[in-house]
């Protein structure tokens, strides 16, 4: 079978390795973009959509910078697919809201955004504590349990499989090459520099390499020497039919879509690599929803998922680079909506530059590594 070559292999197609792919293409370099079958763990399928910087961050200040900026940068993402293939991923930004159903809830709330804007020091950190009756201001149709809330200005949100849509066709119509079907086995290091994988679909060589396959991850990271430690956090979301615009902004919980449905989730869940929907889980996310906007009553739920998203241990991403084969980075990150315009515009030129900036060393994947007792 013959051998295809590129300047960067990418593997795996969901929103980080796409993002990735998608900047690099911008960049000129030529791009293979490969992807398993539809049969696997795809969180990029089933996520809610925000794009969300409020409360991220605690114990690590410069999550919340890179959160922060990656809302920013959403703007121009947003442009720029609209202008490669025509299809915009229905960005918003109207800020976003935290509901409290308690006055603990609101404490902790305060607490935490009072804790950020701290860490933040110079950089300013905007936000507002909100009482019920100016929750009500802003979310007229919230319920009389709402003891509360918190805003930011940071917060929005997209449609999310718009933006994986319009990632895979501006990519090609960049000249990036998108190859389904193509689970990657292998990886080895080329004598004269670069790398090869071995996929269903024949060998394939790059200069560089970035592996971001979400849940896969894992086992070819090992492959070029690094240890990434992901694992699957289950979430469930609930879709109510279409109705008339009545949430202005995004809430952690309850999001209106650009197509009029209400999407409504928030769980979190550890049951390994059980991707399915239970029903004890739809009946609470509906019940909170239900005691913060009492006329989502009127609504049919017209579909219900679960999905795994692609967690760390500190819930960071990992950003890094292998010391043992050259040119290999890895990508991942559980906020891979929030974090698109960050890949696209940034991640992909530490690929081209073949470094990942001294501020980005704090997610290497060697903060995992523990000496163990003897
Ligand atoms: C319920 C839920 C709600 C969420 N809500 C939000 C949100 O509101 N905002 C937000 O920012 N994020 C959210 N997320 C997280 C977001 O969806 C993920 O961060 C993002 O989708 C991760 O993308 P990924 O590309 O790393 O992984 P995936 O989407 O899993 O993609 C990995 C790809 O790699 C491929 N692959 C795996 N192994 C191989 C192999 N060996 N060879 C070739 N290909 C391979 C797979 O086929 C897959 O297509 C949510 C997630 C869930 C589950």
């Amino acid at each position: 079978m013959c051998r295809r070559e590129y300047d960067v292999v990418v593997i795996g197609a969901g929103l980080v390795g796409a993002a990735v792919a998608y900047g690099l293409a911008r960049a000129g370099q030529r791009v293979a973009l490969l992807d398993e079958d539809d049969a696997t763990y795809r969180a990029s399928r089933g996520n809610f959509g925000l794009v969300w910087v409020q409360g991220k961050g605690v114990g690590r200040p410069e999550y919340a910078l890179w959160s922060r900026a990656s809302s920013e940068r959403w703007f121009a993402l947003a442009d720029a697919l609209s202008e490669d293939c025509g299809l915009s991923p229905s960005y918003l930004r109207p800020g976003g809201v935290s509901v409290a159903l308690s006055e603990d809830e609101l404490g902790d709330l305060d607490a935490k955004l009072a804790g950020l804007r701290h860490a933040a020091g110079t950089a300013a950190y905007d936000y507002e504590i909100l009482d019920s009756a100016r929750v009500r201001e802003l979310l007229p149709a919230c319920g009389p349990e709402v003891a509360g809330g918190a805003y930011t200005p940071y917060d929005g949100h997209a449609n999310p499989l718009k933006l994986m849509c319009g990632l895979h066709a501006s990519l090609v119509a960049r000249g990036a090459d998108y190859v389904t079907g193509a689970r990657v086995e292998d990886i080895r290091p080329l004598p004269g520099g670069g790398l090869e994988v071995h996929s269903r679909r024949g060998r394939i060589a790059g200069g560089k390499l970035v592996i971001a396959a979400g849940h896969g991850s894992k086992a070819l990271a090992a492959q070029v020497g690094l240890d990434v430690p992901v694992y699957p956090e289950h979430g469930q979301i609930l879709v109510t039919e279409r109705t008339g615009s009545w949430l202005g902004f995004p809430t952690l919980g309850v999001r209106q879509t650009d197509e009029g449905s209400l999407l409504l989730g928030g769980s979190q869940a550890e049951r390994g690599f059980d991707a399915s929907a239970h029903a004890r889980t739809s009946r609470d996310i509906a019940l909170r929803a239900l005691r913060t906007f009492p006329c989502l009553g009127s609504l049919r739920i017209v579909r219900t998922w679960g999905a795994l998203r692609v967690m760390t241990p500190d819930g960071f991403p990992i950003y890094d680079r292998s010391r043992t084969h050259p040119g290999a980075f890895v990508f991942t990150c559980h906020s891979g909506v929030t974090l698109a315009a960050n890949h696209a515009f940034e991640a992909s030129r530490w690929v081209v530059d073949d470094r990942i900036p001294e501020e980005m060393a704090c997610f290497a994947a060697d903060r995992f590594d523990v000496p163990q007792a003897a």
